[in-house]
């Protein structure tokens, strides 16, 4: 018998598609029809987790007092070691009982947000391409979103001046995300600036996502929120272990900033869970404490394959801007196209899996994401295919709209 009569809450049917469930299904089908794969499509991490990290979690396996339901709030040394990293990284001062919060990854972390801050109806602005936990945790509290739409000639960055006056004062959350998922885009200090003033005049709560902060290029270092004065009275910013140490299974991140928007998320958090398992968040300390010359090698992979995938795909035709930061390329699609058409003929043709634009919202169509997540040997086969396939930025097939 099946139980199919009985529908799930509405707050699911409220959802839009996930499209990385379709683009798995699609995957295992090429797969069966024997495809050689290059999955350029999520943003997980090739590499393997530091070994000193591995070491740790052994380590803390075989302490029984590891093996009981950990503290609610983490434990008092992973959040110090929290605390610590933001010192060093950000030179930003945080109080390790109350403004900082370990997550079973921070994707849990900025779902449960929206769960512990959104009532029904309630207006939450999110950028549109977004990372889809910052629309979708809104739209299961039952929010209405207000999408702000991200543009090339704005930098991708938020046009804040382009906000109505009635919606701002509306609008009880912001989310957003530099160095961004997916543009790749990175904001200057300014902008921070800026956010924090237009927060804190129309009393909004401010979610940044700084979870790229670490993949940084060329000198390159990025702001952190809670930087900016005044940012802690009205802001929670969110990290995660999973790519700078590639540790994505691990499912460790944290949440630090405003003490009483902390609260609040743990207060839903312990109705809902006991937190990480503390052996994990040994481990986990030890990754925030590894010498800086880790990261150095982690932004030098990712450097070098950027570089070289931007010239593989000039030799194509496409004008790539070189981002400073984060482990995605944001590729447009040759004129014409639809981002899930050019996605889903890139895959049928080549086996190469990119993620269509539109996958982040409406405001990434147009766009295809490419993650620098396979080695070099790897990205020139993705090219030579391409190349073989006639995947190119401006084909014979449609009227070239500019160079
Ligand atoms: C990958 C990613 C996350 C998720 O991180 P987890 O800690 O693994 O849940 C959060 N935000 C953005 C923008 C991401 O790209």
């Amino acid at each position: 018998m099946s139980l199919s009569w009985i529908p799930p809450a509405d707050r699911l049917s409220a959802l839009p598609p996930y499209v990385f469930a379709r683009l798995d299904e699609l995957k295992a089908r090429a797969r069966e029809q024997g495809l050689d794969l290059i999955d350029l499509g999520m943003g997980n991490p090739d590499g393997a987790t530091p070994q000193p990290v591995v070491d740790a979690a052994i380590a803390a396996l075989q302490n029984p007092a590891n093996h009981g339901y950990p503290p609610f709030e983490g434990t008092a040394s992973f959040r110090r070691a929290i605390t610590d990293w933001y010192q060093r990284r950000y030179d930003v001062e945080l109080d390790p009982d109350g403004e900082a919060l370990p997550l079973l990854g921070s994707k849990e972390g900025l779902g449960h947000l929206a769960m512990a801050y959104v009532n029904p109806g309630d207006l939450v602005l999110v950028p549109s391409p977004a990372y889809p936990a910052h629309f979708r945790g809104p739209l299961i509290a039952g929010g209405k979103i207000y999408p702000l739409l991200l543009k090339p000639e704005n930098d991708w960055l938020i046009d804040l001046a382009s906000i109505p006056d009635a919606v701002a004062e509306q609008a009880k959350i912001l989310y957003f995300n530099y160095p961004n998922n997916p543009t790749a885009a990175t904001a200057p200090r300014e902008f921070f600036e800026e956010i924090v003033a237009f927060a804190r005049r129309y009393e909004i709560l401010l979610v940044h996502d700084l979870c790229y902060a670490e993949l940084a290029f060329d000198g390159y270092h990025p702001t952190s929120l809670l930087e900016i004065p005044g940012a802690k009275e009205i802001g929670v910013e969110f990290h995660t272990l999973s790519k700078t140490y590639n540790m994505a299974g691990w499912r460790v991140g944290f949440v630090v900033g405003n003490r009483h928007i902390i609260q609040g998320l743990r207060t839903l958090k312990t109705n809902l869970d006991y937190g990480i398992f503390a052996a994990l968040q040994s481990a986990a300390e030890t990754a925030l404490r590894l010498p800086d010359m880790y990261l150095h090698e982690v932004q030098a992979r990712y450097r070098a394959r950027r570089d070289f995938l931007i010239q593989g795909l000039a030799n194509l035709g496409w004008d790539v801007p070189k981002p400073k930061a984060t482990m995605y390329l944001w590729v447009p699609c040759p004129p014409d196209t639809h981002s899930t058409d050019f996605a889903l003929s890139v895959l049928q043709q080549t086996g190469v899996v990119v993620t269509p634009g539109n996958a982040f919202g409406s405001g990434g169509e147009g766009y295809i994401r490419i993650s620098l997540i396979a080695e070099q040997d790897r990205l020139q086969q993705a090219l030579n295919r391409f190349q073989q396939a006639n995947i190119r930025y401006s084909s014979s097939l449609v009227s070239p709209q500019k160079s």
